[in-house]
């Protein structure tokens, strides 16, 4: 592979070396991935582009340790430098989000759900989620999902404005006696009132779970506010928003020395034990020492200047498109995040995705309100800035890449709503120029 690791060791640059000498085939493949990465507009919610330094821990000889527990309570030999490299990636997560507790362990943000589902709540208790409709995530409850078997899974959706309304959250907390309340999505452009959602956990008597996986980097960044200290329990991803690895953790604040509403052992006990034994066995080494690099640079100051700019890039874009005619879910965007209604103009969300793709640009088909009732059917598409705000794209750019964008979706024709190759030609020609004119940062060919 050739990524140019600004800072990488010498180790990294000679395994690189050792990939493409020993396997050509297959180092062809990871450059071609990198080439598609660097001509692409990456106009997916979902993701972030990680920095080379934190690509060069998962390259690293610590991959090769095997370790269950926790830092000093091994049960494998050989750990003491791990030791360190875990206590430093729990010290830089507390640090980036002014947590006091926090678990690096987990394999990913599903993984954390489950891990503190599990340990709050007992198989047939009540949990209640945002629906999947609505911009909920799978683990909060969906039928589709071991939350929604093994708990009695209760949702809350939406006012008819598109926002949540914490009357109906509160009226099925206060009905359905939930042993947990979750707060978060992966598909609602707007921010989360933690304090209406602990004040209603708090009547009912629930804990609250808040879910930023998707926000992560707005809310370390200062751009939204943070669930910390009202939540009993946060979990987010690495990878979409922090630019890290593949992953997620586990945070608790001013709590987590108390037992919550149910009582039993602290909350920091309790989460250590729900991630390991009770859910996962061996850990991710390189991948905590990548979670380690990548939280030092969210607590940089320059994270905050990419947060806030993630942020203005998609106000900018859910302007620009919306002035082009196009239905915003909620009118607007307080997040990374755009979501707009295709159907409203004739389009399945899945159309859309596909003439996008063809053209360089990435924006996810996704289930939006209106789609409740219809498996299968996705009436959405859904933006985000991450990348292009990573890549140093202004609001400019977002003007430029919604024209782009509009020019592909006014012209599919039918049958089959294909993309006419004259146009696909000309609308790629221009996002391989922006994509030159703004590199991804540290990759150099
Ligand atoms: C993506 C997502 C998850 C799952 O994250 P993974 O790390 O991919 O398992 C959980 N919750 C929300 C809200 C998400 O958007």
């Amino acid at each position: 592979m050739s990524i140019t690791a600004v800072g990488s060791t010498s180790f990294t640059a000679l395994a690189a070396e050792a990939l493409a000498d020993e396997d050509p085939e297959l180092n062809a493949l990871l450059d071609a991935e990198l080439a598609g990465q660097r001509d692409t507009l990456a106009m997916v919610a979902y993701a972030s582009l990680a920095a080379p330094s934190v690509l060069a821990c998962g390259a690293s000889a610590l991959a090769n340790l095997t370790a269950e527990g926790y830092p000093g309570q091994r049960y494998h030999p050989g750990c003491e430098r791990l030791d360190a490299v875990e206590e430093l990636a729990v010290s830089r997560a507390k640090a980036a989000f002014g947590a006091r507790y926090a678990n690096v362990q987990p394999h990913s943000c599903s993984s954390a759900n489950l891990a503190v589902l599990f340990s709050l709540l007992d198989p047939g208790d009540t949990l209640l989620g945002l629906d999947l409709d609505s911009g909920g995530h799978l683990t909060h409850g969906s039928p589709a999902s071991v939350t929604g078997r093994y708990f009695n899974a209760v949702a809350y959706g939406l006012g008819p404005d598109g926002l949540i309304d914490h009357d109906q959250v509160r009226d099925l907390a206060l009905r359905h006696r939930p042993k947990v309340i979750v707060a978060g999505a992966s598909a609602y452009p707007r921010a989360f009132d933690y304090p209406a959602f602990r004040a209603i956990a708090d009547e009912a008597g629930a804990y609250l779970l808040a879910d930023i996986s998707h926000i992560a980097g707005l809310v370390a960044g200062g751009v939204l506010p943070s669930p910390i200290d009202h939540a009993h329990v946060t979990t987010t991803s690495t990878y979409k928003q922090l630019g890290g690895p593949r992953g997620g953790l586990i945070l608790s604040g001013a709590e987590h020395l108390s037992s919550g509403p149910s009582g039993g052992l602290p909350l920091a006990r309790r989460l250590d034990r729900a991630v390991f034994p009770a859910s996962q066995g061996t850990l991710h080494p390189a991948g905590i020492a990548a979670k380690a690099r990548a939280l030092a640079l969210v607590a940089a100051p320059e994270f905050r200047e990419l947060a806030a700019r993630i942020a203005l890039d998609a106000r900018e874009l859910a302007a620009a498109l919306a002035g082009l005619g196009w239905r915003v879910l909620t009118g607007g965007t307080e997040t990374h995040m755009v979501l707009l209604d295709t159907a409203a103009r004739g389009l399945p969300g899945g159309a859309a995705e596909r003439a996008l793709e063809s053209a360089g640009i990435l924006a996810n088909r996704n289930r939006i309100p209106r789609d409740a009732g219809h498996p299968g059917r996705t009436s959405g598409l859904r933006f985000g800035t991450n990348v292009l705000a990573q890549r140093g794209m202004g609001p400019a750019e977002m003007r430029h890449c919604a024209v782009l964008a509009d020019r592909v979706l006014n012209s599919l024709e039918a049958p089959g709503l294909v993309l006419p190759a004259g146009l696909r030609r000309s609308v790629r020609h221009e996002v391989a120029a922006l994509c030159t004119r703004f590199p991804v940062p540290g990759y150099s060919a």
